[in-house]
């Protein structure tokens, strides 16, 4: 087995990118996007996990086409959006920390060598290093938001982008070119729904698919949108979909459309009593 040696903060180095890109930072305050498994990128000193090339460019690592699709969201939405830094193999901004796939061991049976036998002291530096530096700038920013919508009355919407392999390891295919998540607050989601389904000819749409949301096993909706009682969507699109700039471009530019619709053609939706998931 390739040698994995642990993440040490001291070696991160120049090449290594930030914990977190910042898009648009002085957007408009209607939306503010997130993209918790943007990159898969892994410290220069960590030897990529103990990992093939090819198994970190694949979907265990990150979510393919999320990031351009995102960044495109961006510029259509004048929205703020949040992108991760590093690989969701190194600590997913997505889960707890301490949940059992926080730092996982096993990714649609993979095993990653580099997780295997992880001390807590470097469970909590990779945590300082790379989940929190993300989710606290979102945390800031969401309540600078919230603090202004009470005289502006613009409550901002979060929207969590994420992408999906088209087929698990032993799972049957999944047939949705696009999954729209919740969990207690599904405000969104017919809007938009019906939304998509009018400029969208045929497309297939999950709602909670290919996952559900679940308070003690994922992170940024729960944290984020439920905590605080925002209006927030967590949207999936299937990677084969997104995966070439031009895919990428055209399903950014239909989502961004769609939110764009629903908020203009519904009653402001308001911020409502926290729903807190807890454990
Ligand atoms: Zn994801």
């Amino acid at each position: 087995m390739t040698p994995s040696p642990p993440f040490d903060p001291v070696l991160l180095c120049p090449e290594d990118p930030p914990p977190f890109t910042c898009l648009n930072p002085e957007g408009q305050p209607r939306f503010l996007l997130t993209c918790d498994h943007a990159s898969n990128a892994v410290p220069q000193h960590m030897a990529g996990l103990g990992l093939c090339k090819k198994v970190l460019n694949s979907h265990i690592a990150w979510d393919i086409g999320a990031a351009e699709v995102t960044s495109h969201m961006s510029q259509n939405l004048n929205a703020t959006a949040f992108l991760s830094g590093y690989s969701r193999l190194i600590i997913d901004c997505n889960r707890p920390l301490g949940s059992p796939t926080s730092i996982t061991t096993v990714s649609d049976g993979i095993i990653i060598p580099a997780n295997r036998t992880i001390s807590e002291q470097e469970a909590t530096a990779r945590a300082e290093a790379f989940f929190w530096p993300y989710h606290r700038r979102i945390s800031e920013t969401l309540d600078c938001l919230i603090t202004r919508a009470a005289d502006s009355g613009e409550t901002p919407t979060l929207v969590a982008m994420h992408s999906f392999t088209p087929q698990l390891v032993d799972g049957a295919p999944r047939p949705w070119h696009i999954g729209l998540l919740f969990e207690h607050d599904a405000r969104l989601v017919a809007p938009l729904r019906n939304t998509l389904e009018a400029l969208v000819p045929n497309i297939c749409i999950g709602e909670n698919e290919p996952y559900a949301i679940k308070g003690p096993s994922d992170y940024s909706i729960p944290e984020h949108g439920q905590n605080r009682g925002l209006p927030h969507i967590e949207i999936e699109i299937r990677q084969d979909l997104i995966d070439t700039p031009e895919g990428a471009l055209l399903w950014a530019g239909r989502v961004a459309q769609a939110l764009k619709i629903v908020c203009d053609e519904n009653p402001p939706f308001e911020i409502i009593s926290p729903v807190n998931s807890g454990p």
